[in-house]
C-alpha cells in the first residue's frame, strides 16, 4: 500500500513532555480553499489520543499549549474557537497514522523530499510542540514556509530560532507590539477590521478581497520574508457577538 506521507517526529512534546507525532502529508497538493493547492501540510497531534478526544479532555495542551483558541479554553475565555475542523481532516490523519499509512523519515531525508516545496508548519497544532532543529532541517531547502505559533510568550521559547520559521500569533495590538520586541513578525487576529500602521491585510481574507491563497502569497514566513506584519479579522463562530462586546467596552 502506498504511504500517504511521512512521520517527521515521534517523541515528547516540547510543551508538556507527552507523546506527540508530526505528520507531513499532502505532498501531491490539497484542496484547501484558503491555503491553496501547492502547500505541503504538516499535522502535529497527540500520538496516543484521538484528536477529537484530546479537544474535550484538554490533552490538546501538548500540541497547542495555552493557546486561548483551544475549544476547552475558548468556552470560558470568550476567544474565537480554533477554526480547524478536527473531526474531519485531523481525525483522518490520526487514524491513518494508527493504521501505519505514514513512513518514518529522518530530517535529512525530509530535507531532500521537501526541497523546492512550499510548506505549512502546523496545519493543525503548534509547530513549537516539536523541536525547532527538526523544522530547521526539513525546511532548509524548501521554496518557502508559512506557520504560526502561540508559544512565543512561553518562558523557554527561542525567539531567534523560531522567528525565521513562524509568525507570532497575536490577539491584541499590545501582544503584537510585544512580539515585535522579541524580533518576530506578527499575525494578528483582530475583532472587527482595524488594520494598524505596519500591518498588511491578509489577501486571502474577506476584507482583503480573497485575491490570493497562502501558496501564492507566502507572506506568513516569519522573518524569512521582509514584509509587514499581517492582520486578519476574526470570522470564527460567534465573531459578531465579539465585535458587539468590544464596541460596548470602548
Ligand atoms: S497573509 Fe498570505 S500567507 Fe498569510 S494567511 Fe494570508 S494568504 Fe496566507
Amino acid at each position: 500500500m502506498k504511504a500517504l506521507g511521512y512521520i517527521a517526529y515521534e517523541g515528547a512534546s516540547k510543551i508538556d513532555g507527552r507523546p506527540i507525532v508530526v505528520i507531513v502529508n499532502k505532498l501531491q497538493g490539497s484542496a484547501n480553499a484558503k491555503t491553496g493547492a501547492d502547500l505541503v501540510q504538516t499535522f502535529i497531534i497527540r500520538a496516543d489520543v484521538a484528536p477529537t478526544d484530546a479537544l474535550k479532555t484538554g490533552d490538546d495542551v501538548s500540541i497547542c499549549g495555552q493557546c486561548a483558541h483551544r475549544p476547552l479554553l475558548a468556552k470560558s475565555n470568550g476567544a474565537a474557537p480554533c477554526y480547524v475542523n478536527v473531526g474531519r481532516s485531523v481525525r483522518s490523519v490520526y487514524e491513518a497514522y494508527k493504521r501505519g499509512r505514514y513512513t518514518k523519515a529522518t530530517p535529512a531525508q525530509l530535507r531532500r523530499i521537501l526541497a523546492g516545496r512550499k510548506i505549512r508548519l502546523g496545519t493543525y497544532g503548534d509547530p513549537a510542540a516539536a523541536p525547532v532543529a527538526m523544522w530547521q532541517e526539513i525546511t532548509a531547502d524548501a521554496a518557502g514556509v508559512v506557520g504560526y505559533s502561540h508559544q512565543w510568550q512561553a518562558v523557554h521559547f527561542d525567539h531567534a530560532a523560531w522567528a525565521p520559521l513562524v509568525m507570532a500569533s497575536a490577539d491584541t495590538i499590545d501582544e503584537a507590539a510585544q512580539a515585535n520586541l522579541y524580533g518576530m513578525r506578527v499575525f494578528r487576529v483582530s475583532v472587527g477590521v482595524d488594520r494598524q500602521p505596519g500591518e498588511a491585510t491578509c489577501p486571502a481574507s474577506a476584507e482583503g478581497g480573497r485575491r490570493a491563497t497562502c501558496d501564492t502569497c507566502m507572506l506568513c514566513g516569519g522573518t524569512s520574508k521582509a514584509a509587514r506584519d499581517i492582520v486578519i479579522a476574526d470570522h470564527a463562530v460567534g465573531h459578531k457577538s465579539r465585535v458587539i462586546m468590544l464596541q460596548a467596552a470602548v
